[in-house]
């Protein structure tokens, strides 16, 4: 192993650190994003609001004690550029990055309180594959750095494979996510509020068919956190 110095001065020399959003070089202590889009990013703060936009979005589709995004994604905004950068940048450390910024701004509520772990909405193993990490487990560990709490990456697998769908219907999307995940072992969710996590929501179908899988264990709770949705 290099020591972490010379590994650093190597990533730069190759890959000059620049900001996701606006391209501008970073200095020493920036990670990932400049401080002005740091602090321009668009955060929804509904982590502390009850019966915010999330919630009600959600609201009848299936139980939840909590749900909350850190940021809106607005096309072509600042969380468009970290998403795809997360997802298709070949870029997992930006998720655990993004992570820690949820975990701070979290573990001043009482949105986490009452969670006993965090599961990850899993990937397909062929699309692990492809990508080389789910980027829900990245944003996953940054909130474990931060707020203590563990993370069960293998809890709930997903057994098919199925297509981006933006372009569905509503009813043809619900048909394409249904029966998509299983439950590796439903004893460990017994009264046990879970904190699910995802990277971005847009129809919620998906982590709606998560969801109601873990929730098949009716003696478990949930709480959702996304880290962009959309406004
Ligand atoms: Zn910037």
């Amino acid at each position: 192993m290099f020591p972490k110095k010379i590994f650093n001065a190597l990533l730069d020399l190759f890959f000059p650190n620049l900001c996701v959003v606006c391209e501008k070089k970073l200095v020493e202590e920036e990670n990932f994003l400049c401080l002005d889009c740091l602090t321009k990013l668009p955060k929804t703060n509904n982590w502390i609001v009850k019966n915010n936009k999330l919630e009600q979005t959600l609201a009848g589709r299936f139980s939840f004690e909590h749900a909350a995004s850190f940021a809106y994604f607005v096309k072509n905004g600042s969380m468009q550029r970290i998403i795809h950068e997360l997802k298709y940048k070949n870029n997992p450390r930006i998720g655990e990055y993004m992570g820690r910024l949820c975990g701070k701004e979290l573990s001043h509520t009482d949105f986490l309180s009452d969670i006993d772990f965090i599961v990850p909405v899993p990937l397909h193993s062929k699309r692990l594959k492809m990508r080389g990490y789910n980027q829900s487990l990245e944003l996953a560990k940054g909130i474990s750095a931060q707020t203590k709490i563990h993370v069960f990456e293998n809890a709930v697998q997903r057994i098919v494979n199925n297509k981006t769908q933006t372009k569905n219907s509503r009813i043809e999307r619900w048909n394409n996510v249904e029966n998509i995940f299983r439950v590796v072992d439903p004893n460990l969710f017994t009264n046990k509020h879970v904190l699910l996590i995802d990277d971005v929501i847009t129809t919620g179908s998906t982590l709606e068919s998560c969801a109601r899988e873990i929730l098949k264990n009716h003696r478990s709770r949930l709480s959702i956190f996304v880290l962009a949705s959309v406004d």
